[in-house]
């Protein structure tokens, strides 16, 4: 039995952030943690950037509404989902992916969760646990699947390693350099090929 586990942001829908800052005309929103390496630090400068201009949960998920999936991504979805079980493990909140994820068919999401207050505003957040995707993948094997992967980042490679088969998707050429232990793929007419091409030992 096989599982593709998937990461969201610049696989199947483009990154929620960035295209969030896009809309709102919000430039601070564009900062990644290559900007502010502190993923705490970052967050809190977020969560105080959508308190100062009264963007509570509703607001951003009207706008996170008006985002898309990656084209070619729904079709992509169906396609795995024909031929095995999938996964998508994802560093993003429920509460953010949730109008991206209605347009991808509601595919089973491993995430994290954001703390909304009384007044509907994002108060803060909560990490499901640590390197959650490496855990996952390890999870999913103890119980007898086997696992292919893919990603486009850093945050993925811990899951790529600990998959029987780990695929980079999308990956800029930083992260390509870094890591040539792992395929690095483009369309999804390739990934699905590598997919078929996987032989388990
Ligand atoms: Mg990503």
């Amino acid at each position: 039995m096989e599982v593709v586990c998937l990461d969201l942001e610049g696989v199947l829908v483009p990154e929620i952030w960035i295209e969030f800052a896009k809309h709102t005309g919000i430039d601070e929103l564009k900062a990644t943690t290559r900007d502010i390496s502190d993923y705490d630090e970052l967050m809190s400068m977020r969560l105080g950037v959508l308190k100062k201009h009264g963007l509570g949960l509703a607001e951003i998920q009207l706008v996170i509404a008006t985002l898309s999936p990656l084209p070619g991504a729904k079709d992509f979805l169906d396609w795995v989902r024909e031929r095995y079980q999938l996964i998508i493990l994802s560093d993003t909140f429920y509460e953010f992916a949730d109008p991206l994820m209605v347009q991808l068919g509601r595919p089973t999401l491993f995430c994290h969760r954001l703390e909304i207050d009384q007044q509907g505003m994002v108060a803060g957040y909560r990490l499901r646990q640590e390197d959650p995707k490496r855990c996952s993948v390890k999870a999913l094997k103890s119980l007898n699947y086997r696992v292919i992967a893919a990603g486009d980042s850093y945050n993925d490679t811990t899951m790529l390693s600990e998959a029987d088969a780990g695929f980079l998707f999308h990956a800029p050429d930083n992260v390509i350099r870094e890591f040539p232990q792992f395929p690095a793929i483009h369309s999804y007419e390739a990934l699905q090929q590598a997919f078929l091409d996987v032989k388990f030992g």
